[in-house]
């Protein structure tokens, strides 16, 4: 069967629509959708009759066979056969008999224009894939709204990646979250060990009831911990996925803050069930307020940066109020030794020293474009928040050392 085009012929070589292929930039690695162009454009020429019998000069060729099987013993036939594989397009059904696709000229170039296009197809495909498994940090401008929320920080941020995997692979590698990531991800395995340790010990060395009070505090530094680490690393896989973790971010905080009163509350107002009680209400409704707030959506926009600090600044101030009720009861000096206020102080003034540089950005408002990577404020903050959650366990390890060396509270009346 002779094949070969006739080039002496006048033939008008139809125009192909094919798509334009989108620009795809560094910064937005979202799936490209391809177009399904290709393929069709054989398939439709064929099926519409748009090829006739009489379009064709080979004699030889067996009209009594099946179009698929006339096709696919053609040269472009049989690469079109493989490039379409199993799920052939080339279906019998499909075309009429009495057609035929042996290769003129014209229909060599719609074989060949089929062949480019899917070229192109997979090409556009290679460059998905590629691009869905590398990504480059883009400079803030490149960002999308969502994902803006330090203009300070100038380069090195990583774009939307729309993938758990390409965000949690981001761990290792440098970006303006990684120290973030890395700061509370290594404090959240020390507290993590530390809390295993706690409750592991035999109860002659540490009776339960001590071990449940502490594990209220173990799990509000777990909790905050754990959910900004994560929040940190998913924080650009989508606007939805971004925007629940940065509230459960929030609420972590709460927990920690909520935790952290627990063991203390327990320990300074020992045997006064009253005030302990009272305190430990009063703590629960405000965290669950501040937790409240978290969830309102607009909360974790920009512009709500400072009402943020002040939220949370508020709820961890709100301890002022049993502190001074034990200072007035039992007195400075004991408040000092036996209550461990230095530690409570120290780790206030920690808190929130952590919660202004958060709020006021330095040093990167200082000096934008200098702490994209390292030294941000979020990470000062994160160091901060980190210092104070270890101050308050060994201040409130010094609490209940002193409360347990003196007895039940009976006899502590007694004496
Ligand atoms: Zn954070």
């Amino acid at each position: 069967m002779s094949n070969s085009p006739d080039y002496s012929a006048t033939t008008q070589i139809s125009s192909v629509d094919v798509e334009p292929i989108p620009r795809v930039y560094p910064s937005d690695i979202r799936p490209i959708e391809v177009q399904p162009t290709c393929s069709h454009l054989i398939v439709n020429r064929v099926s519409s009759g748009e090829l006739s019998e009489s379009d064709y000069s080979d004699a030889e060729e067996d009209l009594s066979l099946p179009v698929k099987q006339r096709c696919q013993q053609s040269e472009a036939g049989k690469l079109l056969h493989l490039l379409e594989g199993p799920g052939n397009i080339l279906d019998d059904d499909d075309m009429p008999r009495n057609q035929t696709c042996s290769p003129g000229l014209e229909h060599g170039i719609e074989y060949l224009s089929a062949v480019s296009c899917k070229a192109v197809e997979q090409a556009e495909e290679f460059v998905r894939r590629v691009l869905e498994r590398g990504w480059q940090v883009v400079h803030h401008h490149s960002l999308p709204d969502w994902l803006k929320d330090n203009d300070f920080l100038l380069r090195g941020h990583r774009p939307p990646t729309n993938s758990f995997l390409a965000c949690f692979k981001s761990i290792f590698r440098i970006h303006t979250e990684t120290g973030n990531i890395w700061t509370h991800l290594l404090g959240w395995i020390a507290f993590l060990g530390v809390a295993i340790y706690f409750m592991t010990r035999p109860s002659i060395e540490i009776q339960w009831q001590d071990k449940a009070v502490f594990s209220a505090f173990f799990i509000g530094a777990i909790l905050c911990l754990g959910f900004s680490w994560v929040f940190h690393t998913v924080y650009c896989h989508s606007e939805r996925i971004g925007k629940l973790f940065n509230k459960l971010d929030y609420c972590g905080i709460a927990f920690l803050t909520m935790g952290s009163f627990v063991p203390w509350l327990y320990y300074s107002f020992y045997c006064r069930q009253e005030p302990k009680i009272a305190y430990l209400v009063l703590i629960f409704i405000l965290g669950t307020c501040a937790i409240v707030v978290s969830l309102w959506d607009k909360f974790s926009e920009p512009e709500f940066r400072v009402l943020r600090a002040g939220v949370f600044i508020a709820l961890g101030l709100s301890g002022v109020i049993p502190a001074l009720h034990y200072v007035i009861t039992d007195g400075f000096y004991h408040a000092i030794n036996s209550a461990a206020l230095g530690w409570l102080v120290l780790m206030a003034v920690l808190y929130i020293t952590g919660a202004i540089i958060y709020a006021a950005r330095i040093p990167e408002r200082l000096f934008p474009g200098k702490f994209d990577i390292w030294f941000q404020s979020h990470q000062i903050f994160h160091m901060f928040v980190l210092a104070a959650a270890f101050v308050h366990y060994h201040g409130i390890s010094e609490i209940a050392n002193y409360r347990l060396t003196l007895g039940d509270c009976l006899e502590v009346e007694v004496e």
